[in-house]
């Protein structure tokens, strides 16, 4: 069915989403290969709430990209696939899918986007070892029920605490980026929370608030004015349990410059976004280099906009680099841009 007429798209998340969607409308065939068995990416994948900033729910927001996409006759989906091997050069490549089909196609989009972190690798903050320490993802899928309540019991927590930068800015654990839109979401989070459960306060620990461009007084500001959250500047050290059973964050209060020990019912992990776990096998695969982090190395910026360092193929949203939805579905539809321009016709 394919040939070279056709881009190949790898990754099924907003910005594979939107790039295929954006090579369809331009009248040409895009196939879609997804390793897992739904589209959407990490947004349907890890149940998110409700996504800023439109405020809208995760799953009718992306779920209307996978309509899209899934009733348009010029897109073939394959999930449950990954593609094991590439032949070829650019305006004809030939792709063999885990499934043993072969695709042809013109050009080639990566869109196989990040890896939450694994809290796991920050032990000393208690994910792992507490039920009542979650992530943003599991406490976005409590808010998804309709309910706050405290995993180990089942109470109404009085107090919640949320971490920010777990594993983001953090040398010591060799993530040295900032995941860009974590501040903005634990804002969110915080006003959901205090909205569900008006009588449980919430409190944001940070070391720098970045609710960049107009995220400001939509997320930031107001989650302070008009739902009380109360934010913290402090390095965490650890949490532990109290005698009584609940949990104590301790740290130091960066702007008073003093030991800060504050009794929590639930503490909430804001992790950040690794490099893709996949990215050393595609690397491989698809024989494009990563930067020295791991994500997928950009081209020249300017010229050579959504280019990787091989020719033909092309990459977008997360898969290079933290990144919003918002502007992955932009990139998408850029590479996907790129990608027409080298298939026949
Ligand atoms: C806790 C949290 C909450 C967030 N909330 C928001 C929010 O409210 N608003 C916002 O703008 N951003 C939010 N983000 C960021 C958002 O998740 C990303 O911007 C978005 O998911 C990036 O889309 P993507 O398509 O580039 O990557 P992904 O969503 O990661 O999608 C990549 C897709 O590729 C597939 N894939 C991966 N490897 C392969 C492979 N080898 N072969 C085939 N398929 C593969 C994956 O299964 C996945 O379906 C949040 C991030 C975190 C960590
Ligand atoms: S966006 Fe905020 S929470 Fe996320 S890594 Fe950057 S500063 Fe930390």
């Amino acid at each position: 069915m394919s040939n070279q007429d056709t881009v190949l798209i790898v990754g099924g998340g907003p910005a594979g989403l939107s790039a295929a969607a954006g090579v369809a409308a331009a009248g040409k065939k895009a196939v879609l290969v997804e390793k897992e068995d739904v589209l959407g990416g990490a947004p349907i994948l890890s149940g998110y709430a409700k996504l800023v900033p439109s405020g809208e729910w995760a799953k009718d927001a992306i779920g209307r990209m996978i309509s899209v996409v899934e009733n348009d006759s010029g897109i073939t989906v394959h999930k449950n696939t990954k593609v094991t091997k590439l032949d070829g050069d650019v305006g004809n490549y030939s792709a063999t899918l885990s499934s043993g089909e072969t695709v042809q196609a013109g050009a080639v989009v990566l869109a196989t986007g990040f890896t939450h972190f694994d809290s796991i690798n920050k032990p000393e903050w208690g994910f792992g070892t507490f039920p009542d320490v979650l992530t943003t993802t599991q406490m976005e899928q409590m808010v998804g029920t309709g309910k706050i309540t405290c995993p180990s019991d089942g109470r109404t927590p009085e107090r919640v605490a949320i971490l920010l930068c777990v594993g983001s800015r953090d040398r010591q654990i060799g993530r040295e980026w900032c995941s860009k839109i974590c501040c903005t979401v634990s804002a969110n989070l915080a006003m959901e929370i205090r909205e569900m459960s008006p009588e449980t306060e919430v409190f944001i620990y940070y070391m720098d608030i970045r609710t960049f461009g107009l995220y400001e007084d939509k997320f930031y500001w107001k989650s302070q004015e008009e739902f009380k959250v109360k934010y913290v500047k402090a390095r965490i050290a650890e949490v532990t349990k109290s005698n009584d059973g609940r949990l104590l964050v301790k740290g130091e209060d960066t702007l008073v410059k003093r030991p800060i020990v504050i009794p929590f019912d639930i503490v909430v992990h804001a992790i950040g976004m690794d490099p893709n776990d996949d990215n050393p096998e595609i690397s491989n695969t698809f024989g494009v280099g990563l930067e020295k982090h791991g994500y997928i190395e950009r081209a020249e910026h300017y010229t050579d906009t959504c280019g990787t360092t091989r020719k033909g193929i092309y990459s977008c949203g997360a898969a290079y680099g933290p990144e919003t939805i918002d502007d992955s579905i932009s990139q998408g539809k850029a590479a996907a841009m790129r990608a027409l321009s080298d298939i026949k016709g």
